[in-house]
């Protein structure tokens, strides 16, 4: 039987904006190139070598995970962008490829000095061949499914490019660090304009705000050099955002305040009462995650103990919709796959509405 993505798409839609015609909680996983090069057995460059490859990839392994969503992970604003800004800077060299990963950059190495954040060129990314690939798999598979988006970051960018440093400007030159934001929102909206123009609007976007966590900066920090600019791209698209932040104690509460968001994603902190009491405060933002991280049951338990883990969210969360189960963050190289199996086996058997737990 084919993937029912109609099905899919239902269920994601419903869960967001909270109506009552969802059969079942929907399944957010985040597969990175890892896990694409695993399910596929193909080497990252067999992926990445057209667009055609990256979507097919991209589908046998969210179909084999039994997801509701589907993504392409290198069009994120983590490493695919200081590929970008490496490319149209002439520092190439700085970006280390792998056999069954993603490319990396060499964290601080674009955007050395302050004149390098003075002369930094905006990258075009219509002529990056990863970009291109990268939005044209996603029309491919937007076409074919009628689902797929984008992932942006603002902070996530600002640490590949400057590096450590970066926290060094924060206290001694915040302006010289809000010049270099500034350039990475251009970045994120020639990205956007790219997107509309080669596969059409844009409904939601997945935003990695690494700096919404207590680890990396204040809250005040944190909306200057990230929340101000996702404020911006909201007001310019229109676009629903998704916040991911996968940090051990993130702002979630204090940037539901702030920022009109259609969905927190996040696995801290782990203490389930936290996001019943998150949920009580916001019912709007759905939840996608809450406590199901991938570095503990999903590592190291059974196949049981994650079922009991998806059956904690889904029977403290789940009620009325708006709850997303999405283990956090990418799934690793290490988890078992009858682990990773699991969970969309417990969501079948505890998600189904009417929800019933006996
Ligand atoms: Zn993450």
């Amino acid at each position: 039987m084919p993937y029912d993505w109609d099905a899919s798409r239902k269920r994601i839609i419903g869960t967001f904006f909270g109506t009552n015609e969802i059969d079942r909680v929907p399944y957010f996983p985040l597969a990175c190139e890892e896990m694409i090069c695993r399910i596929t057995g193909k080497t990252y460059k067999e992926i990445i070598a057209s667009p055609k490859n990256y979507a097919n990839a991209a589908i046998t392994t969210f179909e084999f995970l039994k997801a509701d969503t589907i993504s392409i992970p290198t069009a994120y604003a983590g490493p695919g962008e200081a590929l970008a800004f490496a490319e149209a800077n002439n520092k190439k060299e700085s970006i280390k490829w792998f056999d069954y990963k993603v490319f990396m950059a060499k964290q601080g190495v674009v955007c050395k000095t302050e004149e390098d954040i003075d002369k930094l060129e905006i990258p075009d990314h219509r002529k990056i061949s990863v970009w291109d690939t990268c939005i044209s798999a996603l029309d491919i598979i937007n076409k074919k499914l009628g689902m797929g988006g984008l992932c942006l970051g603002i902070w996530s960018v600002v640490q590949e490019l400057r590096g450590i440093q970066a926290y060094r400007d924060m206290r001694r030159n915040p302006d010289l660090l809000l010049k270099l934001c500034e350039k990475v929102y251009k970045s994120q909206m020639d990205i956007l304009n790219f997107y509309k123009e080669k596969v059409g609007g844009i409904g939601m976007i997945f935003f990695t705000g690494y700096s919404f966590n207590k680890h990396m900066m204040s809250f005040e920090d944190a909306m200057k050099f990230e929340g101000q600019f996702i404020k911006r791209i909201q007001k310019e698209t229109k676009a629903s955002i998704i916040l991911h932040n996968c940090g051990t104690t993130p702002y979630f509460d204090e940037v539901c305040k702030e920022i009109d968001l259609l969905a927190v994603n996040g696995s801290h902190p782990l203490d389930i009462e936290y996001w019943v009491n998150f949920k009580e405060k916001f019912p709007n933002v759905t939840i996608i995650g809450a406590n199901i991280d991938v570095s503990r049951e999903l590592l190291n338990g059974t196949p049981q103990d994650v079922e009991n883990k998806v059956k904690e969210n889904i029977m403290n969360l789940a009620t009325g919709g708006r709850y997303v189960v999405g283990p956090i963050c990418c799934l690793p190289w290490g988890v078992s796959l009858n682990n990773i199996m699991e969970i969309p086996k417990a969501i079948k058997k505890w998600g189904t509405y009417p929800l019933n737990f006996n």
